[in-house]
């Protein structure tokens, strides 16, 4: 092969989420990552449906071009479609720049250190070497990974700008594309697509073209095409994440760290022995970006932001800025081929609950259910709503069935019974549950909107338990959401710890 720099390094990849359950000796789903400055969760948009017209045609190219995406992009971004350029993810782009610009015995600049090192790399695949002598092109980052930094656009040209993390703070060097600049941008971010690898790159219409016939034929698989077409559609909306951003910086100072500012989703913090503090957590199952004099951590949300300020204060010895997080809890995800629903379930809770499925007066019943339970409850998913809430609020109830199950562990010490009448105006639901661990279900609902009492049979059955209710009422609505109030309240004293034994005489549930 044709020699690189002596200075090249590859890409070095952060552990898979399998290799730190290994380590930290739990079940992988329970490790959380706050090391690939990744959404959270994937926009709503990104449900087996998304997919279904791209999987019909699969065995064939995109014909013709990317007929939907680019004029799609061309409106998010607000050029014309001879601006965009697409690529397998930023990175591509990135080398694709490096690629058309640099060659043996060009020197290619890069703007900020630290900084994204993928600049460096793709300038070293070019054959080129890094430096700022006389640069046939410069790379820069706006906000800079990994320090979060908005930094003016350097004067430099021809100049590669990295958005990556546009989204999170607006900023754009879009109007410099007539005077020498190229903007890249990414779906793995904001749009919450990066197992996808869809990014694209805005650049005037002349070097657009050159870049275009410089790209390989069909960079992006038409699968992920029609992912980044639908999520275009409902672009995401960021300021949820900006929030948690400046709330989780906000506690990091009260333990005495000290956060950069950042415009992205990620925090850069400056700490004393980062990598030995990166290894604490991670032998927890909670992975941060390591350097050797800071830590990055991605955004997530505020349970799991919380699971971190709590550990890192354990690590330093410092008074946690959170309640500690309670025992019993787990984390489910099922995934089917019409749904993907993620739960986090926590049995000693504080009645925080979140339900987002799309599935609206079901998400509205599990809230309930979970809320009188007293449980600690996110459950957030899409399903093909597009064939009616049925899959999308089965699954939801299966879900949290399996998550109660696994929370329930071998149910050891559990009171295992619980009962509770609830009225709701003209409704009265009494309900009585049973954990003994067989599912069975005696469910008289005098109305039923369409799926309550379905969701509380496929409740019983994941959930491996009993539950009888019996709701009478003139509204519909009433009597469901009576019913499934009762199921809570009967939960909440059912999974209390009473004792250390097996609530059975037969020693075994
Ligand atoms: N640019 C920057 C600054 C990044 O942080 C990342 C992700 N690590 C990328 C590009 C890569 O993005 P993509 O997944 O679109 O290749």
């Amino acid at each position: 092969m044709r020699a690189l720099s002596p200075e090249f390094t590859s890409y070095g990849w952060a552990p898979s989420t399998a290799e730190i359950a290994r380590l930290a000796g739990i079940d992988p789903i329970e490790v959380v990552r706050f090391d690939g400055n990744v959404a959270a969760a994937p926009l709503s948009s990104s449900r087996p449906g998304a997919i279904a017209g791209a999987l019909a045609r699969v065995h064939t190219y995109p014909h013709g071009g990317y007929t939907e995406l680019v004029p799609a992009i061309a409106r998010y971004a607000g050029v014309g479609s001879e601006n965009v350029v697409l690529g397998a993810g930023a990175d591509d782009l990135i080398v694709l720049c490096a690629r058309a610009f640099a060659g043996p015995g060009d020197t290619v600049a890069i703007a900020d250190e630290p900084t994204y090192p993928l600049f460096r790399i793709a300038a070293w695949l070019a054959g080129a070497e890094v430096g700022d002598e006389d640069p046939v092109l410069t790379f820069c980052c706006r906000p800079n990974n990994p320090t979060g930094a908005l930094d003016p656009v350097p004067g430099a040209r021809p100049l590669v700008v990295d958005e990556a993390y546009y989204e999170y703070c607006g900023e754009t060097a879009l109007p410099l594309i007539d005077d020498g600049v190229i903007v890249i941008r990414t779906f793995s971010k904001a749009f919450g697509l990066a197992g996808a690898r869809v990014g694209y790159a805005l650049a005037d219409v002349a070097t657009a073209a050159e870049l275009n016939a410089r790209q390989t034929p069909a960079p992006v698989s038409t699968l992920s095409a029609a992912l980044a077409v639908a999520a275009l559609d409902s672009p995401p909306d960021v300021a949820p994440v900006v929030e948690e951003r400046e709330r989780l910086a906000r506690a990091l100072r009260s333990l005495g760290l000290e956060p950069l500012p950042s415009s992205a989703n990620f925090l850069y913090m400056p700490v004393d022995g980062a990598l030995r503090l990166s290894e604490q957590l991670l032998r927890q199952g909670l992975a941060v970006r390591a350097f050797p004099d800071a830590i990055r951590i991605s955004i997530v949300d505020r349970e799991d932001d919380d699971l971190l300020l709590d550990a890192l204060a354990r690590a330093l010895d410092r008074p946690s800025p959170v309640a500690a997080p309670g025992g019993r809890r787990v984390r489910r995800l099922r995934a089917t081929a019409e749904t993907r629903i993620a739960v986090r379930l926590a049995l000693d809770g504080a009645s925080r609950v979140r339900v987002a499925t799309g599935a609206g007066l079901y998400d509205h019943f599990l809230e309930q259910l979970a809320f009188h339970a007293g449980f600690d409850l996110i459950l957030e998913g899409a399903g093909d709503l597009e064939t009616g809430p049925h899959h999308t609020a089965e699954d939801a109830a299966l879900a949290l069935g399996d998550a109660l199950s696994a929370a329930l562990g071998d149910r050891r010490g559990i009171a295992r019974y619980g009962d509770a009448v609830v009225p709701m105006d003209d409704a009265l639901a009494r309900a009585a549950v049973d954990l003994g661990g067989r599912p069975a279900t005696e469910l008289r609902l005098e109305r039923d909107p369409g799926l309550a009492e379905h969701m509380l049979a496929s409740l019983a059955q994941s959930a491996r338990c009993a539950i009888h209710v019996e709701a009478t009422g003139r509204d519909e609505h009433h009597v469901a959401e009576a019913a499934f109030k009762a199921v809570g309240r009967a939960l909440r004293t059912a999974v209390r710890l009473e004792s250390a034994g097996i609530p059975s005489t037969k020693g075994t549930l």
